[in-house]
């Protein structure tokens, strides 16, 4: 089928900021600021003022903002990190990178974001930090994880990947740790033309060692005070990134209005969506239902003309990149219950009503 919905689609969004992204992207040429620079800046200034915290940093993608969050907060080898079993797995790369250990713990069955209940009984002495996710855009239970963080002497680290602008008890998540991570990458709901990342913070000391670790270990050009890495935001992500943050609160709203015609019109007993407490204001990055028979009901919208897609067919503690950490089916059963069961319905901002009621149609037939 040739107009098939997709579950993702960029072009629609790209086609209403091209002209603007392209000026500022002129405006980078003429001044060939390829590599950190103004625009970067200016991003990072902007992005602070929509989140609502002192500081951002701009870094080259999400993955290297939770490395270099772990990094200045000190873990290293031998330290323990709690995430969530159900997230996608960078959260764990985060932990890994500074070789470090992810511990998992599950999730709650309803909300599917991590189960403040069941950090406690993860602790060990190792333990430094939790990584709590705001999956899906949705806001995890701040004030249950920072409560058991703040008991066991534990950072707190917000993987905010899929939340930019996400709120939690009226508050612009992102501010509630030491540090928040995002990425950037092209699909989230703010996505460079390009790979980008980057970390909120109100502690300085923490911008500081970002900035040097980011730049080769250095704030002095040529001397290295430490050994660091290349971890820079290039010039022309920052410029798309500013011009798009512009757009962020529309697209969000709009996601927020499609998610609320699928909370409202969709009835089919078979298939479950994700619980929402009062004091949650997600962004519907994606829009995961579970259903008993995910193959089928994946067919089924297929023959409707739909793209659905698995966000994310296997949970991280039965990843085969973490097969030494001797986890094992079982441990986590309603992470697991999610990865076997779930699927993401279209959602983006661009979907036409027309579109969104195409979608609840083939979701009821089922
Ligand atoms: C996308 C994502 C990341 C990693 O970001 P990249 O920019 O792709 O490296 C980390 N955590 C979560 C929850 C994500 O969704």
């Amino acid at each position: 089928m040739n107009n098939k919905i997709g579950c993702l689609d960029l072009k629609g969004q790209h086609e209403q900021v091209k002209k603007e992204i392209f000026e500022a992207f002129e405006k980078v040429y003429e001044k060939t600021a390829f590599s950190g620079g103004p625009f970067v800046e200016e991003f990072e200034k902007k992005f602070a003022g929509y989140i609502g915290s002192n500081y951002a940093i701009g870094v080259s993608n999400g993955t290297i903002a939770l490395h270099l969050a772990m990094l200045a907060l000190g873990i290293k080898e031998g330290d323990e990190v709690i995430i969530p079993a159900n997230t996608f797995i960078a959260t764990a790369w985060g932990v890994s990178h500074a070789n470090a250990t992810p511990v998992f713990v599950d999730c709650d069955k309803d909300t599917w974001e991590i189960d403040a209940t069941k950090i406690e009984a993860a602790i060990t002495s190792k333990t430094k930090a939790v990584i709590g996710v705001h999956l899906y855009g949705q806001p995890f239970d701040v004030d249950a994880v920072k409560a058991i963080c703040d008991k066991h002497n534990l950072f707190l680290v917000e993987d905010a990947a899929q939340a930019q602008g996400t709120r939690y008890k009226g508050k612009t998540v992102g501010v509630f740790g030491e540090m928040a991570c995002y990425s950037f990458y092209p699909g989230k709901n703010l996505g460079a033309c390009g790979e980008a990342g980057g970390l909120t913070t109100n502690n300085e000391a923490y911008v500081k060692k970002i900035q040097s670790l980011r730049n080769h270990g250095s704030t002095v050009r040529y001397y290295h005070d430490e050994i660091g890495y290349n971890y820079r935001m290039g010039g022309l992500e920052g410029a798309s990134l500013s011009v798009k943050l512009n757009y962020l609160e529309g697209w969000n709203n709009r996601r927020r209005e499609i998610s609320k015609m699928y909370q409202k019109q969709i009835t089919n007993p078979k298939i479950k969506m994700q619980q929402t407490p009062e004091w949650a204001d997600g962004i519907y990055h994606l829009f995961v239902i579970t259903t008993p028979e995910k193959e089928l009901f994946v067919k089924h919208l297929d023959e409707h003309g739909i793209s659905a897609a698995y966000h994310y067919p296997v949970p991280c503690h039965l990843q085969k990149a973490y097969a030494h950490l001797n986890y094992k089916a079982g441990d986590f059963p309603n992470a697991e219950y999610l990865a076997a069961h779930c699927v993401s319905l279209p959602m983006y901002a661009e979907l036409t009503n027309e579109q969104v009621e195409i979608v609840i149609k083939a979701v009821n037939s089922f």
